[in-house]
């Protein structure tokens, strides 16, 4: 009798495994509680789909066991994947520093042509099926892959349904935490510049210590902050709110200048026009919104003339422009993040097969385990490269 393989999740992962295990000759099923497969991937990459990166690492992932990656990253790297994909008739392109998309330019295709393929070779999806219970699926099948994602997006299907699963075989979890996420900032003034995005250099501090620097956008909002610089910070920094640290960023508003030059330039202004207002002189070189924060912050008139301006306040001014402090309250939520750290403790899970070293033939695989990747198709990297492997494995296993 043909040897079955029962899937939770028609995600990256589930999709890619499903694919591997029916052409194998396995009857494969798969359940989606979702309307249909693969939402994260319609949205992902702005609707672009960011969907590996040609330089991957061990370096670019985060998990309490890090190595963890290692050996799926080199079984199902991206020149794999590429081929992979090739065959499937999805061409990618990928961009000088690495980042990989379908050459369509639309994640609309790789949704598309993974379901496709995937029906073509005879995979069963049950859709709007939620599984509830794992250990009276796991009867039904010779084995199941759980790939159900994270907590991540909940409007996407982000759900803890997999570690609840894996909880109930007796897994540990390593706490969950939002990450790629934006950045929650208590301060009122920080409120005020809300719409207004620039190019910043931006240091992250835990408990006091610089621990992180980023450059990129940066945009301020009606919560906090977002924008590539905070979201590339955004894993560092919701680890530790989630171990109780102190976490702050300083920000600096012109990353070309440094403090003293930007004191002299404020200075020589000053002189140059003296009939013009500090907010005159500031805005030459920010957004109005943001000269209004910082003077805020200073406490400081905007409407003291370039005549009263002495070396002391140029100083203050310069130096609250390039290092500006605040103190982050929280991160933006599950519901707003990309990805989520944290999930299925990786030490109980076998590095090359994925499957569960406490129940033979249960698999794990994707962001629902104690793995999260940098910002650049490192995420999906990894739900390709851990379906391969589960896929290998239960073909060694039952055929
Ligand atoms: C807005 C957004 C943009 C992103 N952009 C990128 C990007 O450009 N590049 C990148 O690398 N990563 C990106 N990511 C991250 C990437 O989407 C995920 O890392 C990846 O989808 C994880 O794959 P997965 O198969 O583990 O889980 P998912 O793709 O999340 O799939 C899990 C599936 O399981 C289903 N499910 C959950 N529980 C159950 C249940 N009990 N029964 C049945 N079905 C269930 C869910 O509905 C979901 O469809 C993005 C994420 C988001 C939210």
């Amino acid at each position: 009798m043909t040897k079955s393989v029962g899937i939770i999740g028609a995600g990256a992962s589930g999709l890619l495994s499903s694919i591997l295990c029916a052409k194998a000759g396995l009857k494969v099923e798969i359940y989606e509680q979702n309307t249909k497969p693969a939402k994260k991937i319609l949205a992902s990459g702005n609707g672009r789909c960011n969907i590996s990166n040609a330089n991957l690492s061990v370096e670019d992932y985060f998990s309490e066991d890090p190595n963890f990656v290692q050996y799926a990253l080199e079984s199902f790297g991206f020149k794999e994947f590429e081929k992979f994909t090739q065959k499937l008739g999805l061409l990618l392109t990928t961009l000088e520093d690495g980042r990989a998309y379908p050459l369509s330019n639309e994640a609309k295709s790789v949704a598309k042509i993974f379901e496709e393929y995937a029906r073509n070779h005879g995979v069963i999806f049950h859709n709007e099926k939620k599984i509830t219970d794992i250990k009276m699926f796991k009867e039904k099948y010779d084995a199941v892959i759980v790939a159900t994602g994270s907590r991540a997006a909940s409007h996407l299907g982000g759900n803890s349904d997999g570690e609840e699963f894996a909880l109930a075989y007796g897994h540990n979890i390593i706490p969950a935490y939002p990450s790629l996420v934006q950045l929650e900032l208590s301060s009122k003034i920080a409120h005020k510049m809300s719409g207004t995005k620039i190019y910043t250099e931006v240091t992250l501090l835990i408990n006091a210590q610089k621990e992180q620097i980023q450059r990129g956008d940066l945009l301020f909002s009606t919560y906090g902050v977002s924008g590539f610089a905070i979201l590339d910070l955004s894993q560092m920094a919701s680890s530790a709110l989630l171990n109780s640290q102190t976490v702050e960023i300083s920000i600096n508003l012109l990353p070309n200048f440094t403090t003293q030059k930007l004191a002299q330039y404020i200075a020589k202004m000053a002189q140059q026009i003296p009939t013009f207002t500090i907010l005159n002189i500031l805005v030459g070189i920010l957004p109005g919104k943001i000269v209004s924060g910082v003077l805020e912050s200073l406490e400081i008139s905007p409407l003291i003339k370039g005549s009263d301006i002495h070396t002391k306040l140029t100083k203050k001014i310069a130096n609250q422009m390039c290092n500006w402090r605040f103190k982050i309250s929280d991160t933006h939520g599950f519901r707003h993040a990309e990805v989520s750290g944290g999930g299925i403790d990786t030490t109980e899970i076998d590095e090359k097969t994925m499957m569960s070293k406490k129940v033979q033939n249960l698999y794990f695989t994707g962001e629902v385990l104690d793995v999260v990747g940098k910002r650049g198709g490192y995420n999906f990297a990894w739900a390709w490269a851990s379906g391969f492997l589960a896929a290998q494995s239960i073909k060694r296993e039952l055929l």
